[in-house]
């Protein structure tokens, strides 16, 4: 534990990388489709070639615009794209096409449980190509650098938060609400692993009471939740240390090492001047009109912190409606089994239980499985309407799981139905009143427990099958006799 935490608190703003879920590139008409042969995805506008000119992907701003108002920020009527100039081989042109003070955001802001964190803005710009560093055995014996451009010109939309967050833990709450929402919304995968969507941590501390910000680092390279956490963590300790020893935190780019679980410096801070920003000539300003921006609302998707709400207003414990919320594949396939009619507390106990349960041993979602909304409507229903127990419908959709078989018919094959005949339900609860005579005497005596004792044995009987209010009325006059 931090022997620094009531001395010194954690001052946290993110810079998000989305990658948007456009078929095309930004300014350039090739796909970008992820895990292509390298440079087979190029054309002359993203290989920088002299003459060519960009052209702006109009999916490219509807998503931008969604974005925004998903994220509650004010999408100015006019916004204009700007040259970032700065060398790296993965960058042909020199510089990358980015917006600097008109952004397509600005303002706004994102939930977490106990506040709202503030968005300064988003803005629209391209990607990079990628370096691929290979081994030692290159052409004179040594290590060497390959340039795959396929990513150049993927849009990205970087969404830049307020330095509201106070905690590792805020930080993560922070991105795994705004993951949820780009997901939603349709906009971008939010995979951080595979890196469509990208996290830096700026990270600064101050003494507790202080107002004034301290110097903050930028830590690059967290690709999961869990080095996002552990990469602040880390800073925090780091530069709580410089300052006790009486030294100054520098503000520089930090990479995180996930294997040896630390930060260290990958260079200088640049400051905006140094990429010497001026506007692309190459591409008019944009004028977005209110119009477009009303049709772009209009198709704004139920958003997931609505989802959430509604989930509990329909009997779902907070636990569950967040569960349920944070797979949007689990919530998509919820909300088609709602709009079947079923109980949604009942189908969130079967999904959240037993179907969740599998689908973690198969290591698969819930669309690759072979329960299909019908399927799994039709067990409840046969729950519902009595034919079936609980116990049997939660062993039962298991095989459906397995087998894909439909719920009906397994339960006609496999004679499952429920047994609310008298006739055959009281011989049975007379033979277990014969054959244990210690207990019942016990449970006349005043041992009100033993009930279920006796109902436990009638359920075995018949295999879970017993009609249960018919067996807890038979018995209970049968044992009064
Ligand atoms: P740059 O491009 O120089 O990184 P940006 O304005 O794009 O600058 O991003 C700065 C990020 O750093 C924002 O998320 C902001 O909230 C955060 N930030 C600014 N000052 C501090 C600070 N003192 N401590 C922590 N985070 C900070
Ligand atoms: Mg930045």
């Amino acid at each position: 534990m931090s022997n620094y935490k009531d001395k010194y608190e954690m001052v946290i703003g993110l810079e998000v990388h989305a990658q948007l879920k456009t078929n095309t590139k930004i300014f350039a008409r090739e796909g970008c489709e992820f895990g292509k042969d390298p440079n087979t995805e190029t054309s002359t506008v993203t290989l920088g070639l002299p003459g060519v000119l960009p052209v702006l992907n109009k999916e490219c701003v509807n998503m931008a615009i969604l974005v925004g108002l998903a994220l509650n920020s004010k999408i100015p009527n006019r916004c204009k794209f700007d040259r970032k100039q700065y060398f790296y081989p993965d960058l042909p042109k020199g510089y990358q096409i980015s917006q600097f003070d008109e952004p397509i955001c600005e303002g706004g802001w994102v939930e977490i449980s106990n506040k709202k964190i503030g968005i300064t803005r988003a803005h629209l710009e391209e990607d990079a190509g990628k370096l691929v560093h290979a081994g030692a055995s290159g052409l004179y014996g040594s290590s060497y650098s390959l340039v795959d451009l396929n990513r150049a010109g993927t849009p990205l939309l970087e969404i830049v938060s307020e330095p509201d967050m106070r905690t590792a833990e805020e930080a993560r709450e922070y991105v795994e609400n705004l993951r949820n929402i780009l997901k939603y919304i349709g906009v971008c995968d939010g995979n951080l692993e595979e890196g469509s969507m990208r996290a830096d941590a700026n990270v600064s501390i101050r003494p507790i009471g202080q107002k004034e910000f301290g110097t903050r680092a930028e830590i690059k390279n967290v690709n999961s939740f869990r080095s996002l956490t552990r990469a602040i963590e880390y800073e925090f300790e780091r530069q709580a240390e410089i300052l006790e020893e009486g030294g100054e935190v520098i503000q520089e780019t930090r990479l995180w090492d996930d294997n040896s679980g630390t930060t260290s410096s990958m260079r200088g801070k640049e400051d905006a001047h140094d990429y010497r920003y001026f506007p692309e000539p190459d591409l008019m300003p944009l004028e977005i009109s209110k119009e477009w921006v009303e049709e772009i609302r209009a198709k704004m998707p139920e958003l997931p912190s609505q989802k959430l709400e509604r989930y509990k207003k329909q009997g779902l414990s907070d636990y569950d409606a967040s569960v349920i919320v944070n797979q949007i594949d689990m919530a998509l396939y919820y909300d088609k089994l709602l709009a079947k009619g079923v109980d949604a507390k009942t189908a969130s106990n079967f999904l959240m239980g037993e179907v969740a349960a599998f689908l973690k041993e198969e290591k698969i979602s819930i669309e690759q499985s072979k329960l299909t909304v019908d399927n799994f409507a039709s067990l409840l229903e046969l729950l519902k309407k009595g034919t079936i127990s609980n116990n049997i419908a939660k062993s039962l959709i298991v095989d459906i799981l397995k087998t894909g078989e439909d719920a009906q018919s397994l339960v006609e094959k496999k004679g499952l139905s429920v047994i609310s005949d008298e006739s055959t339900i009281l011989p049975i609860i007379q033979k277990i009143i014969n054959d244990n005579p210690e207990q019942v005497a016990a449970y006349k005596g005043g041992k009100d427990k033993l009930f279920g004792f006796f109902v436990g044995q009638a359920m075995k009987e018949t295999k879970g099958r017993a009609n249960p209010q018919m067996l807890n009325k038979l018995l209970k006059t049968e044992l009064e006799k």
